[in-house]
């Protein structure tokens, strides 16, 4: 059997090792402490909050078709809150979301812990590059040592400047029909503001859109299905505003984000029990590759994420359901 290294345990890495698991050696190297990538949950004391996605939509028929079994099992669920919109100093108003919101249940990674059931992967992992040995063989390297084996395949799920920090050099030419289209990626950055609160408060929401101030999205995350009944906001920036303020004070955000959280609402909020912040560097893609994935059969090397298709949670899985389809052929 061929050796596969994938690089990122995220919705995009699971997938692709789920789906060749049976065609090929696999294993998945992780930087972080936990699969899930940005389908992040964040455990705060007895506290639990859904800090990066906090629901996805499945339109094309592919994601739907392999989200059934989990909606089936109870791992996916439909989320279906009071929408609003807040305007500062203006009255709400409803708005109507018309296809299934779903979340993850009882976490939003637990989707990504049932897909890596049975996968072999590397925990804390980071892969810092990788060198060609012999017959074509990959190698790949952590900041401290060379991963004793060698692969066939190198994919990484990464985030596109990530994925070009590590793939980049390595690359056949003109394996993109454009070289430049893989620099024109962009992905935008966001704040995350985590509330926990001793008792609930009352809302008029589940979830709300924000327009006019630094906050894009507010979310009663403990009116997910099957979380704890411990009261939990979610509070996101706009990505243009995280886009602006991307290297200020992190306790002057808090502040502002707060501030702004007090005006959409129109009241002060009572004392939190636990208060977080947390910055995504790489949030949303704002201008995708719009290219399913990166192939370079003569090198043995790939590319996919939410990055290629856009379309986030989805078009993460679509990109990296492409990709397994056309290696699956030649495994
Ligand atoms: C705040 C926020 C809100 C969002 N809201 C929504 C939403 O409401 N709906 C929606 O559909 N999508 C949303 N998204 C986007 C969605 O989360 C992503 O599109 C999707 O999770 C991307 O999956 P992925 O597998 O492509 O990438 P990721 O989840 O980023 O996975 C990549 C993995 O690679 C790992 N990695 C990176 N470099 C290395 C390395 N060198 N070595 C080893 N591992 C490495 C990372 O740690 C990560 O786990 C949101 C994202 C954020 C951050």
């Amino acid at each position: 059997m061929k050796r596969i290294a994938i690089i990122g345990a995220g919705i995009a890495g699971l997938t692709l090792a789920h789906q060749l698991q049976h065609k090929a050696e696999i294993t998945l190297f992780e930087k972080s402490r936990g699969v899930s990538g940005r389908l992040a949950t964040r455990r705060l004391g007895e506290f639990e909050f859904d800090h990066g996605a906090q629901f996805f939509t499945a339109r094309s028929n592919a994601f739907k078709q392999f989200i059934a079994p989990f909606i089936e099992n109870g791992i996916i669920a439909a989320w279906q809150p009071r929408v609003l919109t807040l305007v500062p100093g203006q009255k709400p108003y409803r708005r109507d979301w018309f296809e299934p919101h779903y979340v993850a249940v009882p976490r939003m990674n637990s989707l990504a812990k049932a897909l890596a059931t049975e996968l072999d992967i590397e925990l804390q992992t980071p892969i810092s590059s990788l060198s060609v040995v012999s017959d074509g063989q990959w190698q790949l390297r952590t900041p401290d040592a060379e991963w004793p084996e060698t692969f066939d395949w190198v994919i990484s799920t990464a985030p596109v400047i990530q994925s070009i920090a590590l793939l980049g050099e390595h690359l056949s030419a003109g394996i993109l029909a454009d070289d430049k289209a893989l620099q024109d990626v962009q992905m935008s950055p966001c704040y995350t503001l985590m509330l926990g609160f001793d008792q609930a408060i009352k809302l008029p929401f589940q979830a709300a859109r924000a327009n006019d101030n630094s906050i894009e999205w507010v979310m009663v995350n403990s009116s997910k299905p099957g979380r704890e009944e411990l009261f939990t906001l979610v509070i996101q920036s706009s990505n243009a505003w995280a886009s602006q303020h991307e290297e200020a004070d992190q306790d002057w955000i808090r502040q502002t984000m707060l501030a702004d959280l007090e005006k959409l609402l129109g009241t002060p909020l009572p004392p939190t029990t636990v208060e977080s912040l947390h910055r995504w560097r790489y949030s949303r893609v704002e201008h995708a590759l719009e290219q399913d994935c990166v192939l370079d059969w003569q090198k043995g090397l790939a590319a996919c994420g939410d990055w290629c298709l856009g379309g986030r949670v989805e078009g993460a899985f679509l990109s990296a359901n492409s990709l397994a389809r056309q290696l699956a052929h030649s495994l």
